[in-house]
């Protein structure tokens, strides 16, 4: 049988279908990946940058970095694949979300309960007393920014690197994971742990694991089915196949 076709009975047949996404997923929007040729990292270094020592030794300079980054994301717009996924969430198809991007494009296409294991971009908390708010809040006309409740200073909030993941989001992805029958890993180079132990968790547990993704990663021995285009051509795709049977049934 056909792939995509094949992934499209899968998708219905399925009871708990979970997508965990990274950084390739939103390569279609225009935002570039870390490690593939058009990385982030290969322009500028992440160890200057996206640690807590960094931030501590400059915290102007990695909170210009970070605003630099955010009004680029200002410019695109969740592609197509992120709107299948959207009508796939609506018709309860997709159960629930897990991505490893701080972008919040699936905030953006309406997907708001996604777990963010990195964080979310356009958001800051205070490393006094916790208080987090989006930047568009917050006086970004100085920098560093302030945080408005106890003046202490606030940083990006994501995970950099050598730190930790927050503890109750990883627990509520591994949940999610052991409760998934179908997983679709999506631009993923699954190399970044603990993040990339989620689709081993959903395969032990039983779930049907699809890999899309135009390159092999350590995921793919795992994978039942592999597609190797892009995620926006794949989903659309697949939704197409999917329309297909369903209007079959309906006749
Ligand atoms: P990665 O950069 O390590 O790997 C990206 C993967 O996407 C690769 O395997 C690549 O083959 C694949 N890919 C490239 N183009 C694709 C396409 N059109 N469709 C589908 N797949 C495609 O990314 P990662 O695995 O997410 O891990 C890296 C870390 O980088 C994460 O912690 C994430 O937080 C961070 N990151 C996030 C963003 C974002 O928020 N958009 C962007 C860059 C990096
Ligand atoms: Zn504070």
């Amino acid at each position: 049988m056909d792939e995509l076709l094949r992934v499209a009975r899968l998708i219905l047949d399925s009871n708990y279908m979970v997508v965990f996404t990274g950084a390739g997923m939103s390569a279609d929007s225009g935002i570039p990946t870390f490690r593939g040729s058009n990385g982030l990292w290969n322009r500028y270094r992440p160890e200057d940058l996206a640690t807590p020592e960094a931030f501590m030794s400059d915290p102007v300079k990695v909170w210009s970095w970070y605003l630099w980054r955010i009004s680029k994301l200002s410019k695109v717009s969740p592609h197509k694949g992120y709107r299948v996924l959207k009508r796939w969430y609506e018709a309860g198809y997709l159960k629930k979300v897990i991505t490893q991007n701080v972008d919040g494009l699936f905030r953006r296409v309406g997907i708001d309960d996604v777990i963010e294991l990195h964080g979310y971009i356009e958001r800051a908390r205070c490393m006094r007393c916790g208080y987090r708010d989006i930047i568009y809040n917050l006086d970004r006309s100085s920098l560093p920014i302030i945080c408005p409740r106890c003046y202490g200073l606030m940083r990006p909030d994501v995970v950099w690197f050598g730190e930790p993941l927050d503890r109750n989001v990883l627990d509520e992805a591994y949940r999610v994971a052991r409760e998934a029958d179908l997983m679709l890993v999506i631009g993923t180079s699954g190399v970044v742990y603990p993040a990339a132990y989620i689709p081993y968790i959903a395969r032990d547990s039983g779930a049907t694991v699809i890999e899309i993704n135009p390159e092999d990663t350590p995921i793919s021995d795992i994978a039942d089915i592999r597609l190797r285009n892009g995620a926006e051509k794949s989903l659309v795709e697949i939704d197409r196949e999917l329309k297909k049977i369903l209007k079959g049934l309906e006749r």
